[in-house]
């Protein structure tokens, strides 16, 4: 079974988490804060809380730039429902803007018009959440200039994205936005088995995450309300939850984070081979500008037919048969029932629902060997031969 995405785990993985099981410390020992530091340094952003989930980096990383009920995220709505849930999580709601089709990225055209749009009815956004969808990221430094304009704050959630380069600096600097959310989940470019990380170079954004992930709690003298000098002394200054992660989880990130260039690099050379192989079938591939890396989270082929659906189900099921789990990337979020219920309607965003019809995400993992994605290209130009 060749599947779209898969973790790579060594042996020096292993013994990394061997030797926590072993130690004094499974949660809250220095792996945790080891890792964020490693974070730090690896994308020149100030701060990093790692937390136990991308979901939960989302809903800290809100909350933490003051998001609550009766607040507006704008987002795109080719994401995972996590995106925009978190928004609704914190008693806020969410608006979709629509893509780009050559990229699967929100559109920054269409961002702009509804901004205009929303200035004049009062209905602006407090978030936008920029989602790089398939590793590429967004054009991050218009967003940036947007929100200065428009006044609201800018996540990036950067889920497909761990490596990526933007304008010559490596995704999570947060060099054009107020914070940025990685996944660590194992279908990602590298895993902690389940968990995720809020990067930002906000003192404030950093502190007030830190409390959202853990119920709210500091042991840090200088935010303490009262004057007590107790060595056990903790207060609780903010209402949080328990997202936090483990060391177990921590040290195998740490460990992954020391691959990550080969991984970027393999994934990136399994780009080029596909771009080559498909190059005379009528397929849209996504193109990377030369300032510009992708983290090659996803490769999505983008059929160019007028029955791209119907091609795209074929295609699937002929994959499927092969033993190939291609997947679908994504379904756009206010399509979902539980979307429909809040009011959404089909008809919303017209690119995100054709980039879903005609769009499948072939297999991409640090581990697919040339020969698996041979036998993938054979049975993709087959189909269309
Ligand atoms: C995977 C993913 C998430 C959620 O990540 P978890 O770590 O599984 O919570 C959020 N947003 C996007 C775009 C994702 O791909």
């Amino acid at each position: 079974m060749i599947p779209y995405g898969r973790q790579y785990i060594d042996d020096a993985d292993k013994k990394a988490v061997n030797e926590v099981l072993g130690s004094d410390f499974l949660t809250q020992g220095e792996q945790v804060t080891g890792f964020e530091k490693d974070l730090c340094d690896y994308t020149g952003a100030k701060y990093c809380t790692a937390v136990n989930s991308a979901t939960s980096a989302l809903i800290c990383a809100y909350k933490a730039l003051g998001f609550g009920a009766g607040d507006i995220l704008w987002t795109t709505p080719n994401t995972f429902v996590a995106t925009s849930n978190s928004a609704l999580l914190l008693g806020g709601s969410a608006h979709f803007i629509d893509i780009d089709l050559s990229t699967g990225n929100m559109s920054i055209e269409e961002l702009e018009k509804e901004l205009l749009q929303a200035r004049e009815n009062q209905t602006l956004p407090k978030i936008v959440c920029m989602v790089h969808y398939s590793g590429l990221s967004c054009d991050m430094k218009r967003v940036w200039e947007l929100s200065k304009e428009y006044g609201f704050k800018l996540v990036e959630d950067a889920s497909h994205a761990v490596g990526a380069v933007y304008n010559g600096s490596v995704v999570g600097s947060c060099e054009y936005s107020d914070a940025c959310v990685f996944s660590f989940h194992p279908v990602k470019i590298m895993t902690t088995g389940e968990g995720g990380a809020v990067l930002t170079n906000s003192e404030e954004v950093y502190h007030l995450s830190q409390l959202a992930c853990s119920h709210g709690v500091t042991k840090d003298k200088k935010f303490f309300k009262g004057s007590n000098t107790e060595p056990w002394y903790y207060e609780q200054i903010d209402i949080g939850y328990n997202f936090r992660m483990t060391d177990i989880h921590a040290v195998l990130g740490r460990s992954q984070l020391k691959k990550i260039e080969d991984f970027l690099k393999r994934r990136k050379e399994l780009a080029l081979r596909y771009e080559e192989a498909f190059k005379n079938l009528p397929l849209e591939i996504t193109k990377v500008s030369s300032t510009n890396q992708s983290a090659w989270h996803l490769y999505p082929i983008r059929i160019r037919s007028d029955k791209a659906s119907k091609k795209r189900l074929e295609l699937f099921s002929i994959l499927r048969e092969a033993s190939i789990y291609a997947q679908v990337h994504y379904i756009p979020v206010y399509n979902q029932p539980y979307y429909k219920n809040l009011g959404f309607q089909t008809g919303m965003c017209k690119n995100a629902e054709a980039f879903y019809d005609a769009t499948l995400s072939l297999p991409m993992y640090y581990s697919l060997s040339n020969e698996e994605q041979d036998y993938v290209i054979k049975n993709v130009v087959d189909f269309f031969q």
